[in-house]
């Protein structure tokens, strides 16, 4: 038996298992300290009474013999299918047919689980820094020597740019065309950043030309209150031909506990004279047994109009605190960027500090915990991530005290 040596070329990751015990060491030498985390890109808010009593009543479904349901349609059932087709997409102007959308239980699962359907000698463009989720399961794959780094700095306001026509160089390989598969993140995480319709236009533009494969992950496009902003990459004309859409109800909805998400895979992408809908259909059904009848009726409720204004809500009250926090450290004397259409601030470390350095000092002399950005990359190398994930309360008690220490 051998194994996957893909897997031994995976770089081990620390970042949030060595934020976790540092955090951890920290309080265990300051037993008396009061440790603020907004670290974490986890949502705490409960989920909304709408999704609850969605989910309350089909668990009596499930307690009734006439009711109970059994496996799930391997791509959702329709009322949550019909729900995702007219709120996301038909009722905002973009046509959409409901078999182009696949139920998944998270973004992650299908980030990951995408690649199965690509060759293993496609070249792979990825942002630096980056979800690491993307870098991973395409080494798993066995395409880690075809990755294309495109650092995402500020020069470039933390977008991508376009590949060099000229310099279409992969890491250790000799290919000089264009990247067979984009990854796009917007609004990012870590960074935070948005990217604006023209130049979403000019990533589908590229990749109808070259015959490239975006993957859209807009995991956060709950967030996007700016009109010139899309929240679906369908939004661009063009798109239908070159990309897939990745979609979570995770920070939309507070479904990170619960699991739930899709995955749009228009018709018109054909590749290789395949249509990429078949492939991933084939996929998931081999697979992939389908989301609980639960999640989906719970997943249904936030399309309800009570269940849309519950989760704005949330997304709101995580804003705000996003909000506090971009005004708050700014006011401190740090230039950030992200918080807006966005739960993520981008905080740019002062001369001196590494990441990793800055995160100490703000640990020890704050008690506030970030995430060191050289975690997610190398051109994360300088940053650190702060989150509006919090409660109001301490999000404002960290704040102070970042303004008290640091903006001295
Ligand atoms: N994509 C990005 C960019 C994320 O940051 C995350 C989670 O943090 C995910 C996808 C995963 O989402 P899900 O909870 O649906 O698996």
């Amino acid at each position: 038996m051998k194994i996957n040596k893909n897997f031994l070329d995976l770089e081990a990751s620390y970042l949030f298992s060595t934020v976790g015990r540092k955090t951890r060491e920290y309080i265990a030498a300051h037993p008396d300290a009061d440790v603020i985390k907004l670290s974490i890109g986890d949502v705490t808010r409960p989920l909304c009474p709408a999704v609850i009593d969605a989910m309350h009543k089909a668990v009596d479904e499930m307690a009734d013999e006439k009711t109970f349901r059994g496996y799930p349609p391997e791509h959702g059932y329709d009322f949550i299918l019909d729900a995702i087709l007219q709120c996301d997409y038909i009722g905002r102007g973009i046509s959409m047919q409901k078999d182009e959308i696949f139920l998944s239980d998270g973004a992650k699962s299908d980030c990951g689980n995408i690649g199965d359907i690509f060759a293993v000698d496609n070249t792979v463009a990825i942002c630096d820094p980056v979800y690491p989720v993307y870098i991973d399961t395409n080494v798993m794959n066995g395409r880690g020597k075809n990755i294309i780094i495109m650092p995402c700095g500020e020069e470039t306001g933390f977008l991508p740019e376009l590949p060099d026509e000229s310099a279409h160089t992969a890491q250790n390989s000799n290919t000089t065309t264009a990247p067979d598969i984009i990854y796009l993140c917007f609004p990012n995480n870590p960074t935070g950043a948005v990217a604006p319709k023209s130049y979403l236009k000019k990533w589908v533009d590229y990749a109808n030309a070259h015959h490239s494969l975006i993957l859209f992950d807009s995991a956060y496009e709950a967030f996007i209150t700016d009109p010139d902003i899309p929240r679906s990459i369908y939004e661009i004309d063009g798109a239908k031909t070159c990309a897939i859409e990745l979609r979570s109800f995770s920070k939309t909805a507070g479904f990170t506990g619960l699991r739930c998400g899709y995955t749009v895979v228009p018709h018109e992408l054909v590749f290789d004279g395949t249509e990429l809908n078949a492939l991933w259909g084939r996929r998931q059904s081999t697979k992939f047994n389908g989301v609980s009848y639960i999640t989906q009726r719970a997943a249904e409720a936030v399309y309800s109009l009570e269940g849309q204004k519950q989760i704005q809500e949330n997304l709101s009250f995580y804003r705000e605190n996003a909000r506090l926090i971009f005004e708050g450290v700014t006011a401190a004397g740090f230039k950030a960027f992200g918080g807006k259409n966005s739960p993520y601030v981008w905080l740019q470390i002062p001369e001196g500090y590494t990441s990793w350095s800055f995160f100490d000092e703000l640990l020890d002399k704050c008690q506030v915990v970030g995430t060191p950005g050289s975690g997610f990359g190398k051109k994360g190398e300088g940053y650190l991530r702060l989150t509006g994930f919090g409660s109001r309360e301490r999000t404002i008690e960290a704040i102070e005290r970042i303004k008290k220490y640091f903006g001295k």
